[in-house]
């Protein structure tokens, strides 16, 4: 280290003085300012000079001591036997260095063979809170926080509030420990502090930084029904006190230990092991590291403990912790960074989403340079601006997220972040979700963004039915820029779309393409209610699609529709029916049944931009079309069942024996020419493919009928012959 004695003296201090200030806000207030990562970072820097410079040593450094001075307001509790905290490694390097001075030791007192191999038991590192429980004769008499390990605060009442906890050990056991202290972690699940922010939030009061702040805030409570509404657990891990008796009796090992806390009625971690030499001990990180995220509660990482008591006993403590127990650390989840900018990404789906731009920060084993900040409100819930300090969060492979701003005051050069009011892609308004949160851009079938999903939706079976369209193909349309809106598919070529089969041989590749040229070919000739399904448009289903269908019989009276009026009207009407309803009159007729004002709404804004209009008059001019009927328009208001049957008697749906089937005929039929059978098959609602694949729904076979009814048979699908197939059409 490139210090002087001076330089470091003073650097000392001033680590000194803010790890106490940490300290403080830590285990005083259960309110961190900074992460552990950081906190650990310069508690590091504190020892390495320490190391460095012996003199420096004070016994009230935080290296010497362990943090976390009672509160006066609880009554103190005297551990005969210390709290001790465990000393910290991070490097696979740390962990075999632990073993081997372990090793060195005992061999040294003679209590090791010199080629001994060491057992340890390895457990998880609950991250709560650790109390020590005392039982007298099988009662739970008295409780207390670590507090600086030699005096705690009594949380007696608190304590007895937890469930998992019990107040009287089994009393099945022969004879209860006459004094018994257990030590363990008060901790609470995942689940229930997002449950606990959430109430919190709600009711305008504090939220906790992190599950083990909330347990440590929950435990610290100075009216126990307080403690009581919060869901605190209990892992029990090691003793304290014990009577005499008790001691000669205990199981010699750390594992025989948490074994006959079970048998007494204790929660015990469910992931332990006993190794056999280090190695062991750090596959038994990976794996566990690996599953990290799996426990319903958070670990920050494992704890290896020599497994023999009496071995413990022997290697003993030094200043804070233990010789025998070492906390194996995960890599931390979350870090301090500035936040340099506010980006707005456009999803697939057209939503909005702020991203944050970080100055380059190692989290979560990754560097991070980008992390979600959810929506708009987000941001102003979390009062973040640019320039502010945050703290980065990376949970496994979550996506990092900005989990808050570093309290601490706003430099003036930070800026608050605005939302742009036309999508940063297309340019095409965007309109915020009925819930308000999100931000949605309109240019659905024109935005770049949305280019991918908008074409799966589209050629999908319920949409237009393009079959061999599929993702892997879209994905190298939209990539090799080939397609920019739907109305492009009517302009591929066989020639174009041959080589992204990449199939065996040349001649392969041109028949797929040459058949997903006919199946798109084929879908020109569409129902409207399918059309207006493959748009795309927000909140518009098939059951949407039909009804307005229906209404408007063709699509021109939709786009021209006054949409805002359409929305007045609907949120007039529906203030009129809540009256009436609230008196018992009769209701008004809702107009466009099953169309709520938020569809309206979002059926006005896709019309009205003119990109999207602009890509339907290209499929109209790709040769895109559908039967037309009048539609019941004129009865706008209300639209009876019989004027749904009529409407659908003038634009002729096939009344659907076949409806939404997929058919592929194959062979020589005795009766019917090919055509013929294909005519009928769409009359009835239903598709005609050239090839049979899972999504086909009937094979209709004849004489000599080949490959594709043994791939039929392969696959499962129904093969019928034509007298059962003119039956069906008959039926229907
Ligand atoms: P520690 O939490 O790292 O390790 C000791 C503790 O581990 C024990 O007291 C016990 O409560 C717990 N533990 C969990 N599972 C255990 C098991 N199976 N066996 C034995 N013990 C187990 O050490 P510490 O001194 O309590 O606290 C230091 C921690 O607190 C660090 O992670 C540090 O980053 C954090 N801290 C953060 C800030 C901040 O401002 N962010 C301030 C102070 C401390």
């Amino acid at each position: 280290m490139e210090m002087d004695d001076e330089a470091a003296g003073s650097r000392a201090l001033e680590l000194r003085a803010l790890i106490a200030h940490h300290d403080h806000c830590y285990y005083g207030l259960d309110a961190p300012e900074v992460p552990d990562a950081s906190y650990d970072a310069l508690w590091r820097e504190l020892q390495s000079i320490e190391v460095a410079f012996p003199a420096l040593i004070t016994p009230d450094s935080p290296t010497q001591r362990i943090s976390g001075a009672p509160a006066e307001m609880f009554g103190s509790v005297t551990h005969h036997v210390p709290m001790l905290s465990l000393g910290n490694a991070f490097e696979d390097a740390d962990i075999t260095a632990f073993d081997r001075r372990a090793r060195e030791a005992l061999i040294l007192q003679g209590d090791l063979a010199a080629d001994g191999l060491l057992e340890f038991d390895a457990e998880l590192k609950f991250d709560g809170l650790a109390v020590s429980l005392r039982y007298e004769n099988g009662h739970l008499v008295q409780a207390a926080t670590r507090g600086d390990g030699s005096t705690g605060e009594d949380v007696t009442l608190n304590i007895r509030t937890i469930r998992a906890i019990p107040l009287r050990l089994n009393p099945r056991t022969l004879t209860a420990p006459e004094l018994l202290e257990v030590r363990g972690e008060v901790l609470m699940f995942r689940a229930d502090f997002e449950q606990l922010n959430q109430t919190q939030r709600a009711k305008g009061e504090r939220e906790f930084v992190n599950p083990r702040n909330a347990a440590a805030g929950s435990l610290r409570q100075l009216d126990p029904k307080i403690t009581s509404q919060r869901p605190l657990r209990f892992f029990a891990y090691g003793i304290g006190t014990v009577d005499d008796r008790t001691r000669q009796q205990l199981p010699p090992t750390q594992s025989g230990l948490l074994e006959w806390f079970v048998s007494l009625g204790l929660p015990v971690g469910p992931c332990r092991e006993t190794i056999l030499g280090s190695p062991g001990l750090l596959r038994f990180w990976t794996r566990v590291l690996a599953q990290r995220h799996e426990f319903p509660y958070e670990i920050d990482g494992v704890v290896y403990k020599v497994n023999l008591r009496d071995l413990q006993d022997k290697l003993g403590w030094v200043a804070r912790s233990p010789r025998w127990a070492i906390a194996h650390k995960f890599p931390a989840e979350e870090a301090m960074t500035r936040l340099l900018d506010i980006e707005i990404q456009v999803g697939r789906t057209g939503a909005l989403t702020p991203v944050a731009k970080l100055e380059p920060v190692f989290v979560g084993g990754v560097t991070v340079s980008n992390a979600t900040l959810h929506n708009e409100d987000e941001i102003r819930r979390k009062d973040l601006q640019i320039g502010d300090t945050v703290i980065v969060r990376r949970a496994g492979d979550v996506i990092p997220e900005v989990v808050r701003r570093v309290s601490e005051q706003r430099l003036s050069t930070t800026r608050p972040f605005v939302m742009p009011i036309a999508c940063p892609v297309c340019g095409s308004t965007v309109a915020r979700e009925p819930d308000g949160a999100v931000l949605r851009c309109m240019g659905g079938l024109f935005c770049g963004a949305q280019r991918r999903q908008a074409l799966r939706h589209f050629a999908q079976r319920r949409a237009m039915d393009i079959e061999g369209l599929g993702e892997k193909i879209i994905d190298q349309l939209v990539e090799h820029e080939l397609v920019q809106t739907p109305a492009d598919l009517y302009r591929l070529s066989t020639e174009v779309l041959a080589p992204l089969f990449r199939a065996k041989n040349p001649r392969e590749e041109s028949r797929a393409a040459s058949n997903l040229v006919q199946a798109i070919a084929a879908s020109r000739e569409v129902r409207l209610e399918r059309f207006l399904f493959a748009l795309g448009i927000r909140h518009v289903g098939e059951e949407i699609a039909r009804i307005l269908a229906r209404a408007y019989g063709d699509l021109d009276p939709i786009i021209q529709e006054d949409w805002t009026e359409r929305l007045d009207q609907k949120l007039a009407v529906q203030k009129e029916n809540q009256r009436r309803r609230q008196r018992s009159d009769p209701l008004l007729v809702v107009p466009l049944e099953g169309i709520g004002s938020e569809i309206i709404g979002s059926i006005g804004d896709f019309f009205a931009q003119p990109h999207n209009l602009r890509v339907i008059d290209a499929l109209r001019a790709g040769g895109v079309r559908w039967p037309v009927g009048t539609g019941t328009k004129v009865g706008w208001q209300n639209i009876s069942e019989e004027s749904v049957g009529a409407v659908e008697e003038e634009i002729k749906i096939p009344s659907g024996v076949c409806s939404g089937q997929t058919w592929v005929i194959t062979g020589r039929l005795p009766t019917l020419s090919r055509e013929e059978a294909a005519e009928r098959i769409r009359l009835a609602g239903g598709k005609v493919a050239g090839s049979v694949s899972k999504r086909t729904d009937f094979v209709l076979a004849g004489e000599e009928a080949g490959s594709k009814l043994d791939r039929a048979l392969e696959l499962g699908v129904p093969v019928i012959d034509e007298i059962d197939f003119l039956r069906r059409m008959l039926d229907g």
